[in-house]
């Protein structure tokens, strides 16, 4: 039985950060992943860049371009004739992009000697993990004088929804479908939903969405919303609230949906379904009960601050202990422990982490909204600056959204900023950054921001709690 001084299970972005940077650190580091691609090839990377951030930003960016020249093009005075778009090509790109990054994960995992071994870990008792082939037979055994369980997550099934990942999918389906069907339906208004959903809507699909809560995005900004749900609708995208899907029955040509809507029974027909009504901590195969590894009531490892499961010696890390599912919380988390256990003192800032919904605009945020500072009482500024008024939004032909600042009415420290827009996801970078700094709105507004940039538009937004916009 091979030793070692960390095993890591699971190579999603939380185990193979860890992996690398226990290895950067000097420990002896093995990584037990069993994922198969869909040719049946071994791969790292887990859901984020196999069947998760990276094909969807993928196929959002190709089914963008196509819209933009189909909507766009003309206004710019670029005549286009004989649009179309093929649909097995998008895919080859999404898979060949796919394919070079876990490649490239790979090569990380060769240079910094870290050993793949590949396989399912099972925890075996006594920091032992044993790795069992796709046929559940072990294989071999590894010991580790410290583990890190970083297996991620799956889609969450409903009875209603049966996937047979023809007709109904989860996302993973949805990712890989071979033509854009003409009628779509999602259950599930949440960040899946509307990514994917924009996707085949942008390729030509009637696209509706199911959504149970009354709310739409009920844990982000009100303001953002509510313009972001009147914008979606205004791109095509059928958001219909409150909606209770009763069963969804697949057949030859479709899916047939009865759906309950302000009491009332609806029978609809689409081409294909996809489901998207959150994720599940991932501890099948782990062998957790067994190891007498503690789980919370919703499946979740349960660990402490210092990401420590109840078994000495035994990590957890990423989608599989609950929080936000994120990649780069999980990658943040991996690192930290690694650090940890090489006696360094690192932090995971948990109270700024980014959320992006990578629509079109795209929607940015972090730190509190203005409806939770209301619920706890805080006394708060406002700075909201749309992109209309934007010379560089104005040039790009980009005015949809707006930037929208709070600060603490007393001492002006930065509380949350909330973004509709374009490139949303990388303008929340400076926000993160001045409120892990424990920055105010007037550090933003006293920073020079290049002209002309959308970035201008977060520093008049900053001007704003002040009253001191300068365009607007
Ligand atoms: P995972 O990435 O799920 O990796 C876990 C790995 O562990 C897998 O490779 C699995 O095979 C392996 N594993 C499980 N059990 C075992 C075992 N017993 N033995 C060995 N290996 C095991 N997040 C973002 O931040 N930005 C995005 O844009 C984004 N887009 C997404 C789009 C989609 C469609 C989906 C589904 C998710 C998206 N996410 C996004 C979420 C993101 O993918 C996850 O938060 C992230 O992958 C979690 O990382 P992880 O390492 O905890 O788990
Ligand atoms: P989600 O939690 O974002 O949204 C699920 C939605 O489904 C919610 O709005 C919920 O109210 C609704 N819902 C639940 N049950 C329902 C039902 N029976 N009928 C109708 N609606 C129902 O989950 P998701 O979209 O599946 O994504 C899972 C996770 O993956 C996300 O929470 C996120 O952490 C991660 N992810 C992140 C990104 C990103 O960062 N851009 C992209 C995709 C996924």
């Amino acid at each position: 039985m091979e030793h070692y001084d960390i095993v890591v299970i699971g190579a999603g972005p939380g185990g193979y950060v860890a992996a690398i940077r226990a290895a950067q650190l000097g420990f002896r580091t093995a990584c037990v992943e069993g994922w198969a691609s869909p040719a049946g090839e071994a791969a790292l990377g887990g859901t984020c860049l196999n069947v998760g951030c990276i094909p969807s930003k993928a196929l959002l960016d190709s089914s963008h371009h196509f819209e933009h020249m189909a909507k766009h093009a003309k206004e710019h005075g670029i005549q286009v004739t004989g649009l179309g778009m093929d649909v097995p090509a998008m895919q080859k790109r999404k898979d060949k992009i796919v394919q070079t990054l876990t490649q490239g994960i790979a090569g990380l995992f060769k240079k910094n000697q870290v050993t793949w071994v590949k396989g399912t870990g099972r925890l075996a008792g006594g920091n032992e993990v044993a790795v069992m082939d796709a046929a559940g037979k072990e294989t071999s055994r590894l010991s580790g004088t410290h583990l890190i369980i970083a297996t991620g997550s799956v889609p969450m099934r409903i009875p209603c929804a049966e996937v047979d990942g023809k007709r109904i999918v989860d996302s993973t389906g949805a990712l890989a479908f071979d033509a854009v069907p003409k009628t779509l339906g999602v259950i599930g208004g949440g960040v899946i939903g509307l990514e994917l959903g924009s996707v085949w809507r942008r390729l030509g699909a009637k696209v509706t969405v199911f959504e149970a809560m009354p709310e739409f995005l009920s844990a982000v900004d009100r303001d953002v919303a509510k313009e972001a749900q009147k914008l979606f609708t205004r791109q095509g995208l059928d958001i219909r609230l409150g909606a209770k899907v009763l069963s969804a029955k697949a057949g030859k040509d479709g899916v047939a949906l009865e759906v309950e809507l302000a009491g009332k029974t609806e029978t609809l027909a689409v081409e294909r379904l996809i489901v998207a009504v959150g994720r599940a901590p991932r501890t099948e195969g782990l062998g957790a009960a067994e190891a007498g590894l503690e789980l919370d009531n919703r499946g979740f490892i349960k660990v402490d601050a210092s990401f420590r499961t109840n078994l000495p010696g035994v990590f957890a890390v990423g989608d599989v202990i609950g929080g936000p599912m994120l990649a780069h919380k999980a990658s943040e988390e991996g690192v930290a422990v690694a650090e940890m256990i090489a006696g360094q003192k690192p932090e995971v800032d948990h109270g700024h982490i980014p959320w992006v919904i990578y629509t079109w605009p795209e929607i940015a945020w972090a730190g509190a909204t203005e409806q939770a500072l209301k619920a706890t009482g805080r006394a708060y500024k406002v700075g909201k600056f749309p992109f209309l008024a934007s010379g560089r939004a104005r040039a790009m032909g980009e005015t949809d959204g707006f930037v929208k600042v709070l600060s603490d009415a007393a001492d002006d420290s930065l509380l949350g900023v909330h973004c509709l827009g374009p490139n949303a996801s990388e303008l929340i970078a400076e926000a993160v950054i001045t409120m892990a700094f424990g920055g105010s709105a007037e550090d933003i507004a006293r920073t020079v921001h290049a002209h002309p940039t959308l970035a201008e538009s977060l520093h008049e937004a900053a001007l704003g709690t002040d009253g001191r916009m300068i365009h607007l």
